[in-house]
């Protein structure tokens, strides 16, 4: 597409002195005062990303070292003497530029030594700039470190990197460290706005924007997004042509999208898809954008320092704002999730109903809330700030259809004063199910006194396990005006002790009173051998239902057995669950 001798911008508009350098105030100030004043080190690492000013300011040092119109280094190289301008050409002897990439042998690191030794030809100091330095081979790395301990002193290294983990520290020790920072998007449009002005062409405030945010703080790829632009334009950048041009989704729509999707709004989370695709967007581009948002939003969740993100002010205000509305695991999961969409599909259709499936199964919150939620409580207790007592969950025992359902109301909201810490529930709350009112007190009858023996044993079982776990040992067997007897089996010596201890009997009258408009007093005895078999009459009662209560069809001695399983009170302890359901299994079902 080029015309032919077209130059990119960044080659053409490439800076020629340090306060030119964008970005890098930091860097150019701390370079000038050390030539100003003498103070010149023969090892320089310059670090940081692609793209950002590296080896344009290695090449502007080199200059300042080398430049003719002054008797000595300078701050301010002229830029028309010849030694500024072959450095500036790159064809001067005496400043070599070299990719570490492809001349990483010992051998090569050799041939700089003998090569180093000669004066050099037309210039105070040699000056070698060693590009992606950190791919040199060890063993050229060992040469490299014999030649930065005992350099001649024409000699001066500039290592650029960007990956300066993979330099060994006794490199690193040897030199200079500058640290190159990604620019910020107000300076990368400031820089664009002047290129412009020079072009002779104009661009929207808003598009300069969008331009600076594609690039990521990389100075060149801001420059390359432009040569495109010119191209593709002409002579006025408007907003949207960015957008076309790069195939990006706005913001404003991926802020529009989370807002959805905290709404459990689904109709609008498939609309947004829709004009999206509808816009001609690459789906592909889109998830990876989402997942950049979704990723920016953790950063923000997760580190305390949001400035990582390098972005504006106003677009960090956005970000912590949705940020805020997360739990933390929840987020994880959400990158992990797109992260996993990107790549999986082989067609547009299928990118988009894999995209769409997962924007509905995340707005199902119930299901996945409750993962998020044990994730929480499993980083709680790995982080030893155990502080249980949030929202009942349904514990893993009963299948995940009942997690989602239980068929066991929660009880009165009266009856469980605030238990749950609403800052630990979170978006727990969001999944809540729905507070009944006061459910109705109802009266106790011989046939359904069973079941809701069974719930006071589920009611007060969800506050102390050891409720749920021995007052199942007792069975209602008989109810007159005055009294329910309960039975418990004479070998049951620790569920007797237990049942008949004054305030556990308090608790369950209390309960009583609460749910049964009976007056009733309670009666234990104890019989020999185990409890009664469950009559067949019971069993074909089931469901039998006080209020909203429903309750499963396994026997009480199925389901006590189920309650004392080491597992299972080992999850009702950890989570504070409850039991809402026992399921009958294949097993449990045939000992009936
Ligand atoms: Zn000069």
């Amino acid at each position: 597409m080029a015309q032919k001798g077209y130059q990119v911008l960044a080659r053409k508009w490439r800076p020629q002195r340090f306060e030119d350098v964008v970005g890098q105030e930091h860097i150019t100030r701390t370079l000038k005062n050390a030539i100003s004043s003498g103070r010149i080190h023969h090892a320089f690492l310059f670090i940081g990303s692609r793209g950002i000013g590296k080896t344009t300011s290695a090449r502007i040092l080199a200059k300042a070292l080398n430049c003719l119109a002054t008797e000595a280094p300078t701050a301010e190289p002229c830029g028309l003497c010849s030694n500024c301008t072959s450095i500036a050409a790159g064809n001067n002897m005496d400043v070599i530029e070299i990719d570490g990439a492809s001349n990483n042998s010992v051998d090569d690191v050799r041939e700089l030594r003998d090569n180093i030794r000669m004066v050099p030809t037309n210039a105070r100091y040699k000056v070698y700039i060693i590009d992606e330095v950190h791919q040199l081979s060890i063993a050229a790395f060992n040469a490299l470190l014999k030649t930065l301990e005992e350099p001649p002193p024409h000699a001066v290294f500039v290592l650029a990197t960007t990956e300066s983990h993979k330099i060994p520290a006794t490199i690193i020790s040897r030199c200079q460290r500058y640290d190159f920072r990604r620019v910020a998007i107000p300076q990368i449009m400031e820089l664009l706005q002047s290129i412009l002005e020079k072009e002779g062409r104009t661009a929207s405030p808003e598009a300069l924007h969008a331009i600076a945010r594609a690039a990521e703080g990389g100075v060149r790829d801001a420059e390359s997004i432009l040569d495109e632009l010119i191209t593709y334009c002409g002579d006025a950048i408007a907003y949207k042509d960015v957008f076309d041009v790069l195939g990006l989704v706005d913001w404003s729509v991926m802020h529009d999208l989370v807002d959805a999707m905290q709404r459990q709004d689904i109709i609008r989370q498939l609309q947004i898809v829709e004009d999206v695709v509808s816009a001609g967007k690459d789906l592909t581009q889109f998830v990876q954008e989402l997942l950049r948002y979704f990723r920016n939003l953790l950063v923000c969740k997760a580190a305390h320092d949001a400035s990582l993100l390098h972005l504006p002010e106003e677009e960090l205000a956005g970000l912590r704002q949705r940020a805020d509305q997360f739990a933390l695991t929840h987020l994880i999961r959400l990158v992990e999730q797109f992260a996993e969409l990107i790549g999986a599909f082989d067609s547009q259709l299928a990118q988009r109903i894999a995209l769409e499936s997962l924007l509905i199964r995340i707005s199902k919150v119930s299901v996945d809330i409750s993962l998020d939620a044990i994730l929480e409580k499993l980083v709680q207790l790995g982080a030893g700030g155990l502080t249980l007592g949030a929202a009942p969950m349904a514990p893993a025992a009963s299948a995940a259809p009942a997690a989602a359902t239980p068929r066991v109301a929660p009880p009165p909201a009266a009856k469980r004063p605030a238990k749950a810490d609403p800052k630990q529930a979170g978006p727990i709350a969001i999944a809540a199910e729905p507070v009944p009112a006061q459910s109705p007190r109802i009266a106790l009858t011989e046939d359904n006194m069973r079941p809701v023996w069974d719930d006071l044993v589920t009611d007060l079982g969800r506050d102390k396990m050891n409720h749920g776990i021995w007052f199942h040992h007792a069975r209602p067997i008989a109810l007159t005006e005055e009294s329910l007897t309960l039975e418990v089996a004479r070998a049951n010596e620790q569920a007797w002790t237990y049942v008949c201890k004054p305030e556990n009997r308090a608790e369950m009258e209390a309960w009583f009173q609460q749910h049964v408009s009976n007056s009733i007093a309670l009666n234990f005895v104890r019989t020999e051998g185990a409890p009664a078999a469950e009559s067949p009459a019971a069993t074909a009662a089931a469901p039998a239902t006080l209020g909203q209560r429903h309750y499963g069809t396994v026997s009480p001695e199925a389901a006590a057995r189920a309650m004392q399983d080491p597992g299972v009170q080992t999850v009702l302890d950890v989570f504070k669950g409850t039991i809402a359901e026992v399921i009958g299994g294949a097993s449990a079902e045939s000992d009936e």
